[in-house]
């Protein structure tokens, strides 16, 4: 019997990499793998979830983010394997939030169902975009009729906790298809948006092509519409990207801003493990033979100092519209704030792009659009 009083909280993350086609901008660590892939990929992520026996009793999982690449590939029996191979290695809290990643083309009725009853009670959906053209664009593998679809599928499935993907700065868009799209999303009523604009990532295939993007003024102006007119729907702004109804902000990504304890699991996940930042190995031939033995699997090992410690503490903790909270820092680092960073909180509250209220810091509206800008201040 594990004493719930001596176990600290613990999220983990399980890497998924495969995907059907791969998405014009996309750089993560995805391929489209074929089903004996697949396979063997489910039986290596199991025999890594079993390694943690150990480890795992000193902890409560208060999480589970299933992540890709596309994890809805797997079929519903890989995925019941891997849910009950967590359940039996780790303590996870009840009601815990569980997110599966999908994508619509890779759902059906009986796979959502059969999701529910494994307990995964949170779904996020890679839409991207209302309009075909643009998915098109982007090289995704459905259209919007099909993720309308999946949306009722899952909601009948009894998914009452679903994220919509969307995202801003496509080649051709312009604001008012921008605004198209949010009113659509809003109409559904999911209970979370993540509304990222594109980046165009070095190695991709729009990295070579020569794109028609918005303006740097057309996606701020959206940026800006994107926070307005969810707020007129209820959505609260809690991260830079990320818009929920009250009590619905995902609670798994707010510990990765607040910098909880995280174990990565599969292909190239990464963890912080008491100030150890560490990431599983990219190799596929390695990860398949090694998974059983999670330290020859693990790679870019890095014990935290102090110092990086508190950049971490800052740039992430920044990135939540509630900001960081001073005496947080003080339980964190056991000095004050200021003591640290005087010098660039005072710029910038003086610049007008931090806040200083009820013992938090936070940045303005204009200091989100300026946040990189920011946030490389608090480098030490
Ligand atoms: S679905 Fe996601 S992970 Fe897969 S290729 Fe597209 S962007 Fe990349």
């Amino acid at each position: 019997m594990i004493n719930k009083a001596m176990t600290e909280e613990l999220e983990l993350y399980l890497h998924i990499p495969f995907c059907l086609k791969k998405c014009s901008y996309c750089d993560f660590l995805s391929f489209q793998g074929n089903e004996a892939e697949r396979e063997a990929y489910t039986e290596a992520l199991l025999k890594e979830i079993s390694a943690y026996k150990e480890f795992a009793l000193e902890y409560e999982v208060t999480s589970v983010f299933l992540g890709g690449g596309t994890p809805s590939i797997l079929n519903a029996s890989q995925m019941e394997r891997i849910m009950e191979s967590l359940r039996q290695t780790f303590s996870i809290r009840k009601l815990g939030e569980i997110t599966i990643e999908a994508n619509p083309g890779t759902l059906n009725r009986d796979k959502l169902r059969a999701y529910r009853s494994m307990g995964i009670n949170r779904l996020s959906m890679g839409l991207q975009s209302f309009k075909n053209e643009d998915l098109k664009c982007l090289g995704r593998i459905h259209t919007c009729e099909v993720f309308a679809e999946n949306y009722e599928q899952a909601r009948n499935a009894g998914f009452t906790n679903i994220n919509i993907d969307l995202m801003s700065g496509i080649p051709y868009q312009t604001l008012q298809g921008w605004e198209e799209n949010l009113r659509q999303a809003v109409k559904l009523a999911p209970e979370h948006i993540s509304a990222y604009s594109l980046i165009i990532e070095e190695g991709t295939p729009f990295y070579r092509q020569k794109l028609t993007l918005p303006p740097e003024e057309e996606e701020r102006a959206m940026y800006e519409l994107t926070h307005n007119l969810l707020r007129e729907h209820g959505y609260l702004q809690y991260e830079i990207s990320n818009y929920a109804k009250p009590g619905y902000a995902c609670r798994h990504n707010v510990g990765y801003w607040k910098r909880k304890n995280y174990l990565g699991l599969g292909l190239g996940a990464a963890s912080l493990i008491r100030e150890v930042r560490f990431s599983n190995t990219s190799d596929w031939t390695w990860y398949l033979e090694h998974s059983s033995d999670p330290w020859k699997i693990h790679s870019q090992t890095e014990a935290l100092d102090e110092k990086k410690q508190m950049e971490e503490f800052m740039f992430l903790g920044l990135r939540l519209t509630e900001g960081i909270g001073r005496q947080d820092f003080i339980h964190a680092f056991h000095k004050n704030i200021e003591d640290v960073y005087k010098q660039p909180i005072d710029k910038y509250l003086s610049l007008g792009l931090l806040e200083a209220q009820n013992g938090r810091i936070f940045l303005t509206r204009e200091g989100i659009s300026l946040s990189n800008m920011v946030m490389s201040d608090f480098l030490l």
